[in-house]
């Protein structure tokens, strides 16, 4: 196997405890710095390692310790808080599972139980209940049957960026096209959360945020389509609940200022985008942004990321 120097000089650091240091270092800065790590799909890797956006049990569990052992873990209205608040500062963290995969309940929450971490999942609102295959799912088992994991979600992801902004009958036409190269014809759905499990979670430690009703590309909808699949995932989950929901995530992470505008007339206090950072008092509450941490399958590659991050920001802090 091919050694990879990125990742020794990651292990190297994070065994040395040097992130450890850069994080405590970059505390001292006076303000708060607010980490939201996003996530899909948390399953045993011997199960589902073969999954688009997939993290394995041991990683995810690798994941919260440094977390929950660097970070003061927070909800997303008590990191709003933070935020404003005159006189936090600290480094905080956020967990977001989005889509509402049914191994989120099987597999993620008890780990998050585990370390008392907070968690928020985006839930798509039309397949509760349901075996479901998004269509990026497809793409990754399509390209899959022919390629490595790791070069798999890498050619998937360059699909997706396309496939995303087109109609819905163009890519479906395309991922037709695509599904003559797959060697497998078996294509598996998967089960989503069901609402007995999303009860059983909102008891105990996880928020749930509205992700839109079928999770298309909302920039590519007329205005009253849009107000549907916000307010109607919105409705939803709050009726099923009994709570009021607060948080949404955009599809994709795809916006622009009518969306975002709509979503704040929904009704919403934040909405998550997928920019790459971290949230300071200039966050704009609507465009918040995140680490993909499933894109971060060692605890050491999140570990480096978030201390060079935090340590950029203090410098930044006492240059300025
Ligand atoms: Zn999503």
């Amino acid at each position: 196997m091919a050694l990879d120097l990125k990742d020794i000089t990651k292990d190297l650091f994070y065994y040395l405890g040097i992130p450890k240091t850069l994080l405590w270092f970059s505390r001292s800065c006076g303000y708060p710095k607010w980490f939201i790590f996003t996530y899909h799909r948390v399953s045993p890797s011997s199960y589902n390692n073969n999954a688009c956006l997939n993290v394995s049990c041991d990683a995810f569990d690798r994941q919260m310790k440094f977390i929950k052992d660097n970070f003061e873990t927070v909800s997303m209205l008590e990191g709003l808080k933070v935020l404003k608040g005159n006189f936090s500062k600290g480094i905080y963290a956020t967990i977001n599972l989005d889509d509402g995969y049914m191994d989120n309940y099987l597999y993620a929450y008890p780990i998050l139980r585990k370390y008392s971490i907070p968690a928020t999942i985006f839930l798509t609102t039309d397949f509760i209940g349901k075996d479901h295959l998004f269509w990026w799912d497809r793409v990754f088992n399509i390209v899959s049957s022919n390629n490595g994991t790791k070069q798999s979600a890498h050619i998937t992801n360059s699909i997706n960026a396309r496939l995303r902004d087109k109609d819905e009958n163009e890519r479906d036409e395309l991922i037709k096209g695509l599904q003559g190269y797959s060697s497998s014809k078996d294509v598996p759905s998967y089960a989503m959360l069901g609402w007995s499990e999303i009860r059983r979670m909102n008891a105990n430690l996880i928020s749930f945020g509205a992700h839109t009703k079928t999770h298309r590309n909302l920039c590519l909808l007329e205005d009253d389509e849009i107000r549907k699949e916000l307010t109607g995932s919105k409705k939803e989950i709050e009726e099923k609940l009994g709570i009021e929901v607060t948080e949404f995530a955009y599809p994709f992470g795809i916006f622009d200022d009518k969306v975002k505008i709509l979503v704040d007339e929904a009704g919403f206090r934040c909405a998550r985008s997928t920019l790459q950072g971290f949230n300071s008092r200039e966050t704009d509450r609507f465009l918040l942004t995140r680490i993909a941490a499933d894109s971060l399958s060692k605890a050491s590659s999140l570990a480096v990321r978030t201390s060079i991050k935090s340590l950029k920001a203090y410098t930044k802090g006492i240059l300025a």
